[in-house]
Parts: structure tokens; sequence; C-alpha cells
């Protein structure tokens, strides 16, 4: 299925199963905002508990926080974000369409990179066994003519940024002949900065109200309880506080469906550590945030680390890890080592001490710290475009099924009486009550069997349970196991033991 052709078809099936639905959809929705239906929530508060247990549950040394959206404005000047939350936008004067200027131009440097796989990959059925990828790689005088355009225009591209030359931006992207995909011109508007924060007032009265913004990322207000967090719960260094929530960015070009949204959830957790000892627990921390994504089950060949060439403001090292997303490989988690530089900042601007008394060093510092930074909406995408699956099936026929891992399954289990007559809607019943106060289940008793498994694929649930006649004489039901289409028969006294060996994480 065709990359754009299969983001389309989630998009459809979320929509039309419940799992997400544009934001005022009556109003012909609002872009960048989406909202979850009911299976939608599910995998969402299921994913989010995964996160919250391996994090919090499973590390002594991590706890947990909930901090308020508002935060005192002094926090974003602190944080850097009043000065530094910027993207480079640039207008198409034809399409009318606003771009981020650096995005344009790291696709263009994608497409070049894209011909050098391209040689690389064509080589390799050359030469066959005896390919030799580092040597080619490093002797090939078309592949090293494409790195070093790569490299220069890498050197021009962060350098403007980094010290704001936009108009050098532009002009790059003139040079480079970079026309807009929707009009095919080259006619740029200048190139300016965009801060992403959204600001709204506090207060009633127009004298009195003052300017507070909705926070760009869920870190901040870490940061900010830091010692209130470390003295109540008597935390040693190292230790990490993590945090699920909302964030919101005016981004410049939302688009491709949850992946980009202006109003979206976090999974964060700041790890602080003694200074020195960052590299060696930034090293750890993306080790282990790989190890928390392939426990999914999802095939390693799908994930893959990217080291950040232009660092933020804060940071020392910063890798992404990148998913296969159906629009290819894009930033799913940061990994970010972002020194002293929030404590620190916080400090000079309260003008409160934000240090640890490390009693094994005999001495007070100002901690360092690992971020590990995760969207909960665009774990939910990759997980959702991965389990899409259109099957053929014997006989002809066809299904839609999600392979969602089945501990984050919306609907564990269906319950399903053959018929409704007969005395098997009731045992239905009395097999539903048993499992409900554990697993979310579902009943239904309207359709054909055969319909009804169709949905429950349609949903991802994983085991289906069918109560026939035969279970009114032998108190056994038919499970259904959703990938594999298996049925077997088994005593309805051996469920619990059934699903929850097969529903663990
Ligand atoms: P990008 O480069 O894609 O804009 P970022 O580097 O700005 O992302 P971070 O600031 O590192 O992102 O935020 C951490 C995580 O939050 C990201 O890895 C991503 O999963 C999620 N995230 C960031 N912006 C958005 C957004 N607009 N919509 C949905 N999720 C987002």
């Amino acid at each position: 299925m065709a990359n754009d052709d299969r983001l389309k078809k989630v998009i459809a099936h979320a929509k039309e199963y419940g799992f997400v639905f544009p934001s005022s959809e009556i109003y012909d929705g609002l872009a960048a905002a989406y909202d979850y239906g009911p299976y939608g929530v599910e995998l969402k508060n299921n994913i989010k508990q995964y996160w919250w247990k391996s994090m919090v549950q499973y590390h002594e040394n991590i706890v947990g926080l909930d901090a308020a959206i508002f935060m005192h404005p002094s926090t974003w000047k602190a944080s850097g974000h009043v000065d530094a939350f910027n993207d480079p936008m640039i207008d198409n004067k034809d399409s009318k369409k606003r771009y981020r200027a650096d995005v344009l131009v790291e696709d263009y440097l994608l497409k070049i990179e894209e011909k050098n796989k391209k040689d690389i990959a064509k080589a390799a059925k050359r030469f066959g066994a005896d390919f030799d990828q580092a040597q080619f790689e490093a002797t090939n005088p078309r592949i090293l003519k494409r790195k070093e355009e790569m490299e220069n225009i890498k050197t021009r591209l962060y350098g403007a940024l980094e010290e704001g030359r936009l108009d050098d931006v532009r002009q790059l992207i003139i040079d480079l002949g970079i026309a807009c995909p929707v009009s095919g011109s080259k006619n740029w508007t200048e190139v300016r900065q965009f801060n992403l924060m959204f600001s709204t007032q506090l207060g009633s009265t127009s004298d009195g109200a003052s300017k507070i913004y909705l926070r760009p990322e869920t870190a901040q207000g870490i940061f900010v309880n830091f010692l209130n967090v470390q003295k109540t719960a008597r935390m040693k260094i190292p230790f990490g506080i993590a945090q699920i929530g909302k964030a919101f960015r005016n981004e410049i070009v939302a688009r491709q469906f949850i992946f980009r949204m202006r109003e979206f959830e976090q999974m964060e957790m700041q790890f602080f550590v003694r200074p020195g000892e960052d590299r060696k627990w930034f090293d750890y921390w993306k080790e282990e945030r790989m190890k928390w994504h392939l426990a999914l089950g999802i095939p390693a060949s799908e994930y893959r680390f990217h080291e950040h060439e232009k660092l933020a403001h804060y940071a020392n090292a910063a890798f992404d890890i990148e998913f296969n997303f159906p629009m290819g490989f894009k930033e799913l988690e940061g990994i970010h080592s972002r020194t002293d530089f929030d404590l620190k900042s916080h400090q000079e601007l309260s003008g409160k001490k934000l240090q640890y008394h490390d009693p094994e060093l005999g001495k007070s510092y100002v901690p360092y710290v690992i971020e590990t930074s995760i969207g909960l909406d665009r774990t939910f995408l990759a997980i959702l475009s991965y389990a899409y699956q259109e099957e053929k099936l014997e006989g002809g026929s066809e299904r839609t099924v999600l392979k969602i891992p089945p501990f984050l399954a919306p609907v564990k289990i269906a319950v399903l009486p053959l018929v409704k007559k007969d005395g098997l809607a009731e045992k239905a019943h009395s097999v539903l009550e048993d499992l409900k106060t554990d697993y979310n289940c579902f009943y239904e008793e309207k359709d054909s069997i055969g319909k009804r498994y169709r949905r429950q694929d349609a949903i991802g649930t994983p085991y289906c349970i069918t109560i026939d006649h035969d279970t009114m004489q032998d108190n056994r039901v038919t499970i259904r196991e959703r990938d594999s289409m298996k049925q077997e028969r088994i005593p309805i006294s051996q469920i619990r033991e059934y699903v929850k060996e097969r529903l663990h994480f």
C-alpha cells in the first residue's frame, strides 16, 4: 500500500471506528485539533498507563507530578521560550502557503540523501556479496560530491539560524532553487521568526490582566518543582520526575493528522544527575527508551536513532527516536541532555536556590538533567498505523484488523452470545459480569457472529468469547484470537487464567 494511501486509510478508519474525530467537526473542524473517541480514549489511556508504570512504578528513583498548565510568566522567560521558541517561517506569494523555512531546506537535503541511497542500493545489487558499502561511500565521486554539497548547505543553514541571519536563510532557499510544492513558484516572502507559544490574559479587568502562556512543554512544571519534589519525596540524586500532560504550540504548518497538533500531550521525565555524570545517564536513557518501544512488539527496523545536528539552546546532546510513520521516518521521542540550563536560569530569575546537597560528595550543586520526552499522540499514531492491516482471507473474503499489542487494546474481550434466546444472553451476561471488573469488555448480541468478529477485528479486540447452545450443557465457550483467528474451546472457569497470561505486559 502506498504511504499516502496508508495514512488516508488510517485516518478514515480512526474516524469510522471511534478512535479520532476532527475537533468541532460540525463547524467543519479546527485545524490541527482532534478529539479522541470511545476507543481512542481507551488506547490513549492504556499507552499512558504503560509509560507511567514502566517509568514511575518500575523505577524506585522516579516519582510523578501533575503541574498546572498555566505557570508564572517568568517561567517562560527563564526557560528561553519567550526569546527563543521560534520557528523561521516563509510564505509563497503565489500559493499563499506558509512553510517553515528550515524544513524546506531540510526536505531538499533529504532528496539529495535519497539519491545517495539509490546509488548505494544499485551498487549493492551490482556487486552482490562482495559489496563493501563503507568503501563505496568513501570513494565514489558522485556520493562524495553530494555529501560535500549537503555539508555546505547544513553549514549555511544552521549557521544562519544560530546567528539569526534570516535574510541568509531566504537566500539559501533561492540559491537552491527550492519551489513551493503547491504553486511550483519560487516567489518567496522574507523569512520571519514566529513564536510558537499561545498567550492569553489572566484576570478580568483590562488594567489588571497580565499576559500568560499555555505551556509549550510539560518540562518546566518539573523544573520549578524540583526542590518541592526532592524534599517531600526524599529523593537522592540520581532521581527522576515524570509527568504526563497537555502542551500547546502554535505550529506554523500543522498537518499529518495527529502527528503535528497545536494541542497535544507529552509524557516527559526529567532525570537529575551529578554534573559530569550527564553523558553516562544520557547513554543509559537513550537505550532504555528504545527498549520501551521495542517491548511493544513492533520490529526494530521500524525505529531508528537520529542525532541532532542543531542543538536547542539548553542542550549539549540530543537524539531522537524516529518511527517509520506512513509519512516516513519522523521524530517520536526526544532524549535530551539539558545540562543545568533550566535549573540555573530559574535560580537566577527567581532568586531562589535550586540546588541539591549531595551527602556523599559533601557539597551542593545545581544538578544536570537528562530528559526523555515522548509525544502521546505520536505514539498513538505509531501504534495505530503499524497495527492497521488489510488481509485477504481463505475463501476470498477480506478483513481490516488492528493488530494493536493486546495489553494496549481498547477492548480486551468481546462477549458474544450466538443467539439472544434459549438463555444464551443470560449466560453471556454472567461471563461478562465476571470479567468486566478486570478488563474492558464489550457485549453484543446483534448480527451474525461473522459480522461481530469483523467489528471486533476493526477495533483491535484481541479475544472474542462466543456462548453457544453447547455452552448451556458443558459450560465451555469458544475463544477466538484476533491475529490468528484460531478458535479454541475452553471451560468458563479457565477464561480468566487464559486471558491473564496473554494480556500481560
Ligand atoms: P518536531 O521537531 O517534530 O517539531 P520537537 O523536536 O519540537 O518536534 P520536542 O520539543 O522535543 O519536539 O517535544 C517532545 C515530543 O513531543 C516530540 O518528540 C513529539 O513526540 C511531541 N511533539 C512535539 N510537538 C508536537 C506536536 N505539534 N504535535 C504532537 N506531538 C508533538
